[in-house]
């Protein structure tokens, strides 16, 4: 397991590759991943030597137990303008922020601040680092996952003809909580019949019907990491479209599931789940990438898809989710989400995709 120490080495030992002397961390995700510190609206300034994290009075008692490693900086004013009275007392020559969380505006007013000091912005860094999971992430994420998991076995003999998909989705969100989840970890997607052809549908007030087809994705954020998965439900047995559809992309994801161990090129394990749909003639059906990392967000990097460049490392915790979507008819994904080991993929989602499992 990593600590913050561990984890701020890593990044010191980045920082030094960098044109930088100094660094600005302002994602809420980064500063929780370098310091413990659990809160928000909080910024972590450091250099080789120095380590503040800018935080305001409703945190600085919380900072202080949960960063003690830090210097903690209580600001009164503008969270810009301490951060650059504390970039003063570094005695650095250069500073670089995260392009990714910080506003134009507030990248004017630190530039501003900072009197004669060009931020420099730059990407990925810390990103970069949380992409390789330690063991005990991975543990929480796999709570997460397991939290899900129950939430939906549970909820399954309720999802009948008649309810609307925001009754399904928002009985999803409540027995999320209720079993322990800080929240889902983003909306649950309910979408039965045509609207699954949409991969991020929201759920509508549309009520499910006899035979339907439902795609559910959801996952549940518990102490702070979070869970992905999708499952297609069929309120009857399928017809032969569905079931060859299903098929498909059941098949795709279990190659690419296959495909996955530390080495493994992104692009290549997008192209396998891919090369699948596309020989069974859906290629252009599946419009979006395989998978995406999963932790402190349930959307980060890494991405499989078409375009990335790199390898999947041990202890990356990744999505493998196909898809096929035919507008106007429906669409079939499946998402499951893998630790990458050495030698193969460990699945951390454990709910049953044959057919007939899933059709309630
Ligand atoms: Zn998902
Ligand atoms: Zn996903």
């Amino acid at each position: 397991m990593s600590t913050p120490s561990q984890r701020i080495d890593c990044l010191r030992y980045a920082l030094r590759q960098e044109p930088v002397d100094a660094f600005l961390v302002s994602d809420p995700a980064n500063v929780t991943y370098l310091t413990g510190f659990r809160g928000d609206d909080s910024y972590l300034l450091l250099d080789q030597d120095h380590l503040f994290l800018v935080t305001d009075s409703r945190y600085t008692e919380q900072a202080a137990a949960e960063a003690p490693q830090c210097e903690i900086v209580k600001r009164d004013g503008s969270i810009i303008k301490e951060t650059a009275k504390a970039f003063g007392r570094l005695g650095a020559k250069s500073l670089g922020i995260e392009a990714a969380s910080m506003s134009v505006s507030s990248f004017r007013d630190l530039a501003e601040a900072l009197e004669g000091v060009e931020p420099l912005p730059k990407k990925g860094l810390v990103e970069k680092l949380r992409e390789v999971k330690d063991e005990g992430e991975i543990e929480r994420i796999r709570k997460a996952a397991a939290l899900a998991d129950a939430t939906l076995t549970a909820l399954r003999g309720q999802i009948v003809p008649g309810m609307t998909e925001r009754e399904v989705a928002n009985r999803i969100d409540f027995s999320l909580r209720e079993a322990g989840a800080r929240r889902p970890s983003f909306e649950p997607i309910v979408a039965a019949r045509q609207r699954s052809s949409l991969p991020h549908a929201q759920a509508t007030d549309a009520r499910l019907a006899p035979g339907d087809a439902v795609l559910i994705d959801w996952g549940a954020e518990r102490d702070l990491y979070s869970s992905d998965c999708t499952r297609m439900f069929f309120l009857a047995a399928p017809d032969a479209r569905w079931r060859e559809v299903y098929a498909t992309v059941r098949r795709a994801q279990e190659l690419a599931i296959e495909a996955i161990r530390a080495g493994a090129g992104l692009r290549e394990v997008d192209a396998v789940a891919r090369q699948h749909i596309s020989q069974a003639g859906y290629g252009s059906n599946f419009g979006h990438g395989l998978g995406h990392g999963v932790g402190l967000r349930v959307h980060e990097s890494p991405s499989m898809n078409e375009r990335a460049e790199g390898t999947l490392a041990a202890g990356m915790v990744v999505t493998v989710e196909p898809g096929i979507y035919l507008p106007g008819w429906g669409g079939v994904r499946i998402e499951d989400l893998v630790v990458v080991r050495q030698e193969g993929a460990e699945v951390l989602t454990s709910l049953p995709k044959e057919l007939d499992a899933v059709i309630l």
